[in-house]
């Protein structure tokens, strides 16, 4: 679905010039959950934001469905940001004196329907909670409000940068089942950014970036087997730290 070809990006600031990414490739498609894992300052925000068409590659071709996005007027830019793209943030930013349905019901307004709003809850698992405001509402369950707000654009590309880095592991994993599931409906492309290797579980492809380019991408199952290897280990791990406590 989005393909990056040879894209590159610089920043200048004043005299001084940052390479954030070095002729990198890759591709994200439809129907499954892409994570791009690295660490602090690899480039993933930068990245993320290519796809989004928040920015534009200084070198390099991104084609969504054979279209060069980083060819595109302003307008047509917009009109992808607008159009194509969900975005779901660290910090859910969501409206404090509007219900969980309310939030909702603001992004579903845009494309149609506000009364949609209870069906994007309901893919994450949040009907029940729909009239609470998010005061009343964990962590991970804003978290949840802020992707079914995403949804309710009817995006072809969810866009997460670092979703889980403000919640605990447990309610961090609710969240990814969340993304798992709504990639796994197969109408749209998950794209994850995380600094945490604990959350690549279930990702259908992991791109691995470092210092700007990219390290290493591993697909289908070597993904998933890799990933349910440290889900033991780390279930197991619990479990002794359980059975150490008083
Ligand atoms: P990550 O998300 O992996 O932490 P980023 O994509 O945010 O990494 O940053 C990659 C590199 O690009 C870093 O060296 C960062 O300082 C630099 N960078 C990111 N955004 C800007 C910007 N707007 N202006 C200048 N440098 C930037
Ligand atoms: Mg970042």
């Amino acid at each position: 679905m989005i393909r990056f070809k040879n894209v590159s990006k610089k920043y200048q600031i004043g005299s001084q010039k940052v390479v954030a990414l070095q002729k990198i490739d890759l591709t994200i498609e439809q129907g499954q959950l892409t994570a791009i894992l690295g660490p602090s300052g690899s480039g993933k925000s930068t990245a993320l934001n290519l796809l989004g068409g928040m920015d534009r590659a200084t070198e390099g071709a991104i084609e969504f469905e054979g279209e060069d996005i980083s060819a595109f007027s302003d307008r047509a830019l917009t009109d992808y940001r607008r159009n194509v793209v969900g975005f779901v943030f660290q910090f859910y930013n969501l409206i404090p004196n509007l219900t969980a349905r309310e939030n909702v019901g603001i992004a579903a307004q845009l494309t149609g329907n506000q009364n949609e709003a209870v069906h994007f809850l309901e893919k994450v698992g949040l009907e029940q909670r729909k009239n609470n405001f998010p005061h009343q509402l964990s962590g991970g369950e804003m978290q949840r409000v802020a992707i079914a707000r995403a949804l309710a654009k009817k995006p072809r590309l969810l866009l997460c940068d670092e979703p889980t880095g403000a919640l605990d592991s447990h309610t961090g994993q609710q969240v990814m089942q969340a993304l798992q599931e709504i990639a796994g409906a197969g109408e749209v492309a998950v794209v994850l950014v995380t600094h945490n290797e604990d959350l690549i579980s279930g990702a259908s492809k992991v791109i691995r970036l470092f210092d700007g380019q990219v390290q290493e991408v591993v697909s289908g199952t070597a993904a998933r087997e890799d990933s349910a290897r440290e889900n033991t280990a780390s279930k197991s791990t619990d479990r002794k730290l359980e059975e150490a406590g008083p």
